[in-house]
């Protein structure tokens, strides 16, 4: 039983990719929802290796972090060792507006102004991957039962934390990569879709943590290994609740809306790239022939598109509802609010600009000669996060998109993330960001 005098600790999903707050009693919680707690600009510079990129506001400025009631989570299962009460919230200033750098505030804009200007939503629905250190791990057991067992008690734990949680399970498979895991929920509206999957996360660390083990969702553990995606499944839909991406008359079944919102979510993908694929090591995962996602394609059947067209299970009458596609280019040291706050304000330059669907590609990319690979229409994703990053430093779109602040404290932040780990192999890397996520 919870006391009164209980911590329940008030977060924001940050440019680390971290949750980072304060935490006040739970009798104090409702006067909180009024005036939050304070919370300083400089936070957002905070790296995943602790050192404090260079700040613009320095020890200067207030803000308060407010936490919104419907993330709640409160979570005792002393028999599991897990003890969770935390509770997700917006930066704003001190008059109450948004704070330029809240991520959480910046996907909600986009997902309404994807509803003001073209009567939309986005359903999402996140496939996360992760290693979990608590079992044996052997190569050749991709998906295997044995691989499975070997888990032990902690699948079926995570699920029952999750809906204890209230978010809906999907499904969850021993991944291929030795003690890689994979949990998928739901598909939720934005900012609920992004912050069950922080949420997701930080339940996998609790579970595992509880059995006296570790996960780690870094973005590939050894430069050698496979990586850890964070897939996003998305799809269009009207104000009515009714499925918009699907259209049978049209090519591949999408329909011109979403053939329109596809095309900016690719085409500006190069500049925002460092805003989902975020840590150094991110561009080791984003290599050909390792099922991430390589190159800026609309991809149908093909599991390295940086889009996939999703294939349709069921019948054809249940298509429209079921028709998604998958963005694949995300990794878990990104922030999932930034991550669908990037590809929603792609995705609405391409509505706003009428832009044609993308052509489909189903062959292997990497496979083509450099004139085969131009005629397609294709181009490479950034091969580092130094490359994406001057990318997103140099974009009009993307400070039009998120805002000149924004944009300033993300390069600030990753600028000096990439110089932290100047000096090192892309094996102390990865053990670098392994600890970190
Ligand atoms: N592990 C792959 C990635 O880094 C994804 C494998 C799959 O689920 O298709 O994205
Ligand atoms: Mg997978």
């Amino acid at each position: 039983m919870r006391a009164d005098s209980d911590l329940v600790m008030i977060c924001t999903s940050d440019i680390a990719g971290q949750l980072r707050g304060k935490a006040v009693p739970r009798h104090a919680l409702a006067a909180r929802q009024q005036i939050g707690v304070g919370w300083t600009p400089t936070n957002v510079l905070i790296t995943a290796f602790g050192p404090i990129a260079p700040s613009p506001w320095g020890a200067l400025g207030d803000l308060c972090l407010v936490p919104d009631p419907a993330t709640a989570v409160d979570l005792e299962l002393p028999e599991w060792g897990i003890d969770e009460c935390f509770v997700l919230g917006d930066v704003r200033e001190l008059d109450g507006t948004p704070w330029a750098c809240c991520l959480r505030s910046q996907l909600a804009t986009a997902a309404r102004r994807l509803e003001r200007d073209h009567g939309l939503r986005l359903l999402t629905s996140f496939e996360q991957e992760f290693h979990y250190f608590g079992a044996e791990a052997q190569p050749g057991l991709g998906y295997a039962l044995r691989a499975h067992r070997r888990l032990g008690p902690f699948p079926n734990r995570l699920m029952a934390v999750l809906e204890s949680a209230g978010l809906e399970t999907d499904s969850f498979m021993p991944e291929y990569g030795p003690g890689q895991c994979e949990a998928t929920i739901g598909p939720q509206a934005a900012p609920k879709a992004a912050d069950q999957a922080s949420i997701l996360r930080e339940l996998v660390r609790a579970t595992a943590r509880g059995l006296g083990a570790r996960a780690s969702f870094a973005p590939i553990l050894d430069p050698g290994g496979v990586g850890n995606g964070t897939h996003v499944h998305f799809s269009l839909w009207d104000t009515e609740g009714r499925p918009v991406s699907y259209d049978s008359a049209r090519p591949h079944g999408v329909s011109h809306v979403a053939g329109a919102f596809l095309a900016g979510v690719l085409r500006h993908l190069p500049e925002y790239l460092a805003m989902t694929a975020s840590a150094v090591v991110s561009y080791l995962r984003l290599t050909p022939h390792r099922w991430s996602a390589a190159f800026d394609n609309l991809g149908r059947q093909d599991r390295e598109a940086a889009v996939r067209i999703c294939p349709i299970f069921g019948t054809a009458a249940e298509a429209p509802q079921r028709f998604n596609f998958e963005f694949r280019a995300a990794d878990a040291a990104a922030s999932p609010h930034l991550v669908l706050a990037a590809v929603l304000n792609a995705g609405l330059s391409g509505l706003e600009q009428g832009l044609p669907m993308p052509p489909v590609t189903q062959t292997d990319l990497a496979a083509l000669s450099e004139a085969d690979l131009a005629r397609t229409g294709c181009r490479r994703l950034p091969t580092s996060l130094t490359e994406a990053l001057a990318l997103t430093a140099e974009s009009a779109w993307a400070e039009a998109a998120f805002g000149a602040t924004l944009v300033d404290a993300f390069v600030r932040h990753k600028r000096a993330e990439i110089e932290a780990l100047r000096d090192l192999t892309d094996a102390e890397r990865c053990a670098r960001y392994a600890q970190a996520y």
